[in-house]
């Protein structure tokens, strides 16, 4: 024991893939003063039994980025470290049975080919050039990626461990962390071998990490699944056609029948990702074992079996071998698949990189993140997608199995814009939630609050199954278009519950928020707009700000905003000040359009002459509210704050006095379409840490002559320099598709920038693109390309304006 650490700057608790690739990580930015802790051997959760395959397909911008970071760092990691290992480059056929998937694989190709990759869609008959023992009468097409895979997950692992010994960090094995204690500004960390002082600490347990995650007094969202793979014995034809060509089969997966076939030596390895699915230490009668190390689930084939036939009847290959053996092990589930890379919530100096369902293909590229996340405070990429703050508190053990199970019963599925998965609905429900339901409202969840996204008429088609397209115009597009006409030529409600809301107050509240944020602050009476910046000048986040007093503000922002939102205020607040989360005791309408002075005028008190970001408190059925003069669709119009208790009085007076002027209910697609109309942004869509303040086109809200705030030092570094990309509003000449999130734009044949949102404006009657272009080409009038599910379609940069109302008339009128 006397060679114990008793200090280290970091602590890694769990020694996977994925802790092993933290602590290389750690080491190559410089901090080499780490322990790992690992309290088998390591490898012995889930990454001993992995299949190791290393897929950078991903639809997910972020999840691409890490899975070819991964690809790229394994490809040159055994060399780097003198630590051989197996990783067979095979590429993969990934088939597609529908139009539909053909278009998400153009799509993911396109984001590919932006990340530096060669991604391609091969017809029928190419992919029997590649895969020759395949059916391929019923398929549409395939994609084939180069850089798929399969490594070896414990050499993988020991590989990393070795570089981050070398480099001087170091690794307890047996040794489980078995408790947390904070001790002023540092962690103690117990062992049986010992305690371990440190700053900071890194839960990456795996699908221990809920276990690790109550020692820091954190109920961490996960739930753990049994997924398990076949291996098929040696098959001769396999192996003289294997020997002549000299390499294996590319790997293959069927992803419209859920599973992979991956040749192993000269036999197959089945993996299916079936559903029914099974959930493992979910119920008390199947509590979770203290220690599970290098242990499996007994076999449970009965489940696989349509997918084995499925499997033969593709590759009848397959049916020609004999199942040697099957792995059945724990794979863990976050409610929605992602990981937890990134701060532990609530928690100081602790952060969080567990809970991985693709800890193989994932494990480079989640050291990295999570590296720059300890060592530099932020991340290269913006990595929401994977941000433990994405959860809030409401996801309770039933919903995180219920969603884990959905996830993993759907792995492979396209994901559809217009598209809402079912399970795990209803957590939060707005006071006035019966009412919109009984309108027709068609609701989706936002941070679990239940929001109608349209409003159906009778006759309108509300299946799951409609809303499977890629499509603009699918059951709800006539509906939106009548709510947005609404908007525009009389008035619309949208009830918004869960806006996130912070009371921030105390002496030198102004003072401290000024430093926070990049603009001016309002004054009493008055709100508008705030962005938070990093020290980088990058998008934090943007808030409302309503001035209540001198040293007394209300911040509201977004709903799936509110953990990470608060936690950054918190992070940075003064001593002195007090900032209470107010979000649970309020619910809020919109209310917009020409007409809705008129109905408020008819049921309120308020005084309507004032002016566009004003605000007042007034009565409305009796009820003491909040009138915000602020509208995200862009006409005239008020946020109606009110008390929970009093939201349905006041939404029923509403309705009444609206219904002489045509008032009408609107949702959240509708509102989509009108906010990119005036060009406003959606936090993690249009606003991420992967674009400056300045790249944003928010320099209107940088105010130069304050002397302080975060990232002015890099902002006016930036604008001296020159931005070297732009925001743009385009409108977009699409086929019968919006382009995505993350669609190219194109320039005389070369990439130049990416849409950040696109959808169909009712008003202007265009499609609408919002996004990203190099500087010199961001001049209104430029015609460039948007690439939409692999279509190259016109597109025209807009004056720097919006595009409806222009000068903001209607919105001051
Ligand atoms: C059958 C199967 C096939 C799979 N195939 C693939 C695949 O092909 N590709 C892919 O990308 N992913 C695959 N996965 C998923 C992959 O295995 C996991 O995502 C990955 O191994 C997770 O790595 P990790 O480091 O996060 O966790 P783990 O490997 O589970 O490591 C966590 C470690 O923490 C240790 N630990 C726990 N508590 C403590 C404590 N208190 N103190 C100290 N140490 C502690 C554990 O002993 C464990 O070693 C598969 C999973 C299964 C079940």
């Amino acid at each position: 024991m006397a060679d114990f650490p008793t200090t280290a700057r970091v602590v890694i608790i769990g020694g996977g893939a994925v802790g092993a690739s933290s602590l290389y990580h750690l080491a190559k930015a410089g901090w080499t003063d780490c322990v790992l802790l690992e309290k088998n051997e390591l490898t012995a959760g889930s990454t001993w039994h992995a299949a190791g395959n290393v897929p950078t397909f991903s639809s997910s911008w972020s999840i691409m980025n890490m899975q070819r970071y991964s690809a790229q760092l394994y490809r040159g990691l055994g060399e780097a470290v003198d630590y051989p290992m197996n990783y067979h480059v095979t590429g993969s056929v990934r088939l597609g049975h529908s139009r539909e998937r053909l278009q998400e694989f153009k799509r993911v190709v396109g984001m590919g080919r932006y990340q530096g990759m060669d991604l391609n869609i091969l017809g029928p008959d190419e992919v029997r050039s590649r895969y020759p023992f395949l059916e391929t009468h019923d398929l549409a097409g395939a994609l084939y990626d180069p850089y798929d895979g399969d490594i070896d997950p414990a050499q993988l692992t020991q590989a990393l461990a070795k570089g981050a010994r070398q480099m001087g960090a170091r690794i307890e094995r047996f040794c489980p962390a078995t408790g947390v204690r904070r001790e002023g500004d540092e962690w103690v960390v117990e062992t049986p071998k010992g305690e371990i002082r440190c700053e900071i600490v890194v839960n990456a347990a795996g699908y221990y990490a809920r276990e690790v995650a109550k020692m820091f007094g954190r109920d961490l969202p996960m739930m753990v699944m049994s997924h398990q793979y076949l291996l098929f014995d040696t098959i001769p034809e396999l192996e003289s056609w294997s020997k002549g060509v000299g390499h294996k089969l590319p790997l293959l997966r069927d992803v419209d029948s859920s599973y992979y076939l991956r040749q192993e030596k000269y036999g197959f390895n089945l993996g299916p990702y079936e559903n029914p699915c099974r959930a493992h230490w979910a119920t008390p009668d199947d509590p979770m074992p203290e220690d599970f190390s290098f242990q499996l689930f007994p076999d449970d084939l009965e489940r696989l079996e349509w997918h084995i036939n499925d499997a033969m009847a593709r590759v009848p290959l397959l049916g020609q071998a004999n199942l040697t053996k099957v792995i059945n092990g724990p794979i863990p589930y976050t409610p929605d698949g992602n990981p937890l890379i990134g701060p532990m919530p609530g928690v100081p100096n602790a952060f969080e990189a567990c809970v991985f369902t693709f800890g193989i293909c994932q494990a480079g590229g989640a050291g990295k993140v999570l590296a720059e996340w300890v060592t530099e405070g932020a991340t290269e990429w913006d990595m929401w997608s994977c941000d433990p703050r994405r959860f809030t508190g409401f996801e309770d053990p039933q919903y995180c199995v219920e969603k884990g199970m959905e996830v993993y019963g759907h792995e492979y599925a396209i994901h559809f814009p217009h598209h809402v998965w079912p399970v795990g609905r209803g957590k939060k429900l707005s006071a006035v939630h019966d009412r919109t339901a009984a309108l027709g409202a068609q609701f989706g969840p936002y941070n679990g609050w239940e929001r109608a996204l349209w409003y159906a008429r009778p006759g309108d088609d509300v299946s799951e199954d409609a809303q499977r397209t890629w499509e603009r115009e699918g059951p709800w597009f006539g509906a939106v278009r009548e709510e947005c006409l609404a908007v525009r030529d009389a008035c619309g409600i949208l009830d918004l519950p869960g806006f996130s809301r912070f009371m921030l107050t105390g002496d030198g509240a102004a003072d401290w928020l000024s430093r926070q944020i990049t603009g001016r602050l309002p004054s009493v009476g008055r709100l508008g707009l705030a962005y938070f910046a990093d020290e980088k000048g990058r998008i934090v986040t943007e808030m409302s700000v309503a001035r209540m007093g001198e040293a007394q503000f209300l911040l509201i922002t977004a709903a799936t905003a509110q953990l990470h939102d608060k936690e950054w205020l918190l992070r940075h607040l003064a001593p002195g000040l007090s900032l209470v989360d107010a979000t649970e005791g309020w619910s809020c309408q919109i209310l917009t359009g020409p007409k809705s002075r008129e109905v408020l005028a008819a049921c309120s008190d308020a005084d309507l002459g004032r002016g566009w970001l004003t605000f007042q408190t007034a009565r409305i059925a009796g009820a003491e509210v909040y009138l915000f003069r602020v509208s995200f669709a862009g006409e005239l119009g008020w946020e109606i704050h009110s008390r929970v208790a009093d939201t349905a009085r006041v939404w029923d007076a509403v309705m009444a006095a609206g219904g002489p002027v045509g008032l009408r209910p609107f949702g959240m697609f509708a509102l989509n379409s009108l906010r990119v109309e005036k060009g406003y942004r959606a936090w993690k869509g249009d606003l991420s840490t992967d674009y400056t303040l300045l790249q944003g086109g928010l320099e209107r809200f940088v105010d130069w002559s304050k002397p302080e705030f975060r990232g002015k030092a890099a902002l006016e570094a930036e604008k001296q320099r020159g931005v070297t990309k732009r925001f743009v509003t385009l409108t977009v000449e699409a086929g019968e598709c919006d382009p995505p999130y993350m669609s190219t734009l194109w320039h005389e044949g070369q990439v130049v920038g990416e849409t950040t949102s696109g959808y169909f404006g009712h008003r202007v009657g265009k499609v609408v693109a919002l996004g990203m272009l190099r500087a010199e080409l961001a001049v209104p009038g430029t015609v460039v390309e948007v690439e939409v599910f692999g279509e190259r379609c016109r597109a025209v940069v807009c004056e720097d304006a919006p595009l409806w109302d222009a000068k903001n008339e209607r919105l001051r009128a």
